[in-house]
């Protein structure tokens, strides 16, 4: 037996009902938010990921799928969605064809972590980018998405996080206050905090060690340091969400992750999932698509975990597979009156088996309860000769003779 990879999973039958139902949901969403499907491939240039995600990132420090390919090219497989919508919007000009481009993807993600319940090496997200459009509108119509995804689920107890960390304007303000505000202080936080300080020290707000709470407590807030501009922006964010009676908290520690952040930072925390409590988060990314070769373009966006809102899906999601119908054959006529049977089922759009392998009544019948099969229908000579067919109905139990030639309406009328 040679194993899957660690940290990687197979979605089996079962489970992929849950999938199918967060991605229908995901789809219908964006589209209902004019939001249209971009797919881009999974391996890039690393530069991409060095340069967009960038240098001082977890992700492109220690988590990356690297390696040369055999002409001899640095690639990756892609850890996160956003710098490979960017590329795309750049190198197909889409900031001229589609100049407030609105764009979603789903599909799988790859980064080298440690895995745990709700982290995985191999996951799946669902990715919109919103780009070229700087109005706070946009930012409360991306959180609104993201809100309609978790509502539209059924996920009970998620609650929205938002934050603003500023511009290039402020931000740098902000930083030089953050590290004189730790001053010696600096050296009694962990290893992780004190690297932080220098490649990117708004991240030490990410910290989760006990030790260094008090001294990460006691810091200056990204907010009170705003210049006009971003301030403005962010009380028209809080607006916009209120006039549409989204429930949001703010938290001065919610910096995220990546390098690339400006402005509105959001998160959806959900409240099953343990540690890995992050079902979706995003924000706004002013700057991306001119440092990685564009225009000056706005973006803004958010990314979901597809495994966390499947772990966090209610019991009562409405999953269930489509009905189906099952043909059961009595002796050999029976059997080549089935196939034809099938064939009609399917050509009229139906879901319709039968058992392909000559098999008793009782296990074709126990086949058709463990399919769990909507509608039975009974072929044998008796039946035949009178021109019908013995439907049952396995919701309620009950059988009648259908005509022959009327069979396909009537098993429509059920599934
Ligand atoms: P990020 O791209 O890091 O901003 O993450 C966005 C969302 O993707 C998170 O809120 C999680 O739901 C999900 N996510 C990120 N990393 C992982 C992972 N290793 N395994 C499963 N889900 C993940």
């Amino acid at each position: 037996m040679i194993p899957a990879i660690r940290g990687t999973h197979d979605i089996l039958p079962g489970d992929v009902e849950k999938w199918q139902f967060v991605e229908r949901l995901a789809r219908e969403l964006c589209e209902r938010y004019g939001y249209v499907e971009i797919r881009t491939p999974i391996i890039e240039r690393e530069e991409l990921f060095a340069k967009g995600t960038g240098e001082s990132t977890d992700i492109v420090q220690k988590e990356m799928y690297t390696f040369t390919d055999k002409g001899g090219e640095r690639v990756t497989l892609r850890p996160e969605a956003t710098p490979s919508m960017v590329r795309s919007y750049i190198e197909h000009n889409l900031e001229h064809t589609m100049p407030a481009a609105k764009l979603y993807a789903m599909g799988p993600m790859f980064r080298y972590e440690r895995p745990q319940k709700g982290r995985y090496r191999q996951f799946h997200q669902l990715d919109i980018e919103a780009f070229g459009m700087q109005d706070p509108a946009v930012d409360a119509e991306v959180i609104d998405l993201a809100w309609s995804l978790i509502t539209g689920l059924g996920i009970p107890q998620a609650e929205l996080v938002i934050n603003s960390v500023g511009c290039a304007t402020c931000r740098p303000v902000f930083q030089k206050a953050l590290l004189d505000a730790l001053g010696d202080n600096l050296g009694n936080l962990c290893g992780d905090c004190q690297r932080r300080s220098v490649t990117n020290p708004l991240r030490i707000y990410d910290c989760k060690v006990p030790a260094d709470q008090p001294i990460i407590d006691a810091l200056p807030h990204s907010i009170d340091y705003l210049c006009e501009s971003c301030a403005t922006h962010f009380t028209g964010v809080k607006t916009h969400l209120d006039a549409i009676g989204i429930i949001w908290r703010q938290s001065h520690r919610l910096v995220r992750g990546l390098d690339y952040y400006t402005r509105t930072t959001f998160e959806v925390l959900g409240q099953t999932l343990g540690a890995q409590n992050a079902l979706l988060g995003g924000g706004r990314y002013d700057g991306l698509v001119k440092q990685l070769g564009g225009a000056d373009k706005t973006g803004i966006g958010f990314a979901a975990g597809m495994e966390r809102l499947v772990l966090a899906l209610p019991e009562s999601a409405p999953i269930a597979a489509p009905g189906r119908a099952f043909v059961v054959a009595i002796g050999e006529d029976g059997r080549a009156a089935a196939w034809q049977l099938i064939r009609e089922l399917r050509q009229a759009g139906l879901p319709a088996q039968m058992e392909l392998e000559a098999r008793g009544v009782r296990a074709q019948m126990k086949r058709a309860d463990r399919l769990a099969t909507r509608v039975t229908l009974i072929v044998g000579g008796d039946e035949l000769a009178r021109g019908e067919v013995t439907l049952r109905d396995m919701a309620r139990g009950e059988q009648r003779a259908v005509a022959r030639d009327a069979v396909v309406t009537a098993v429509r009328e059920l599934l």
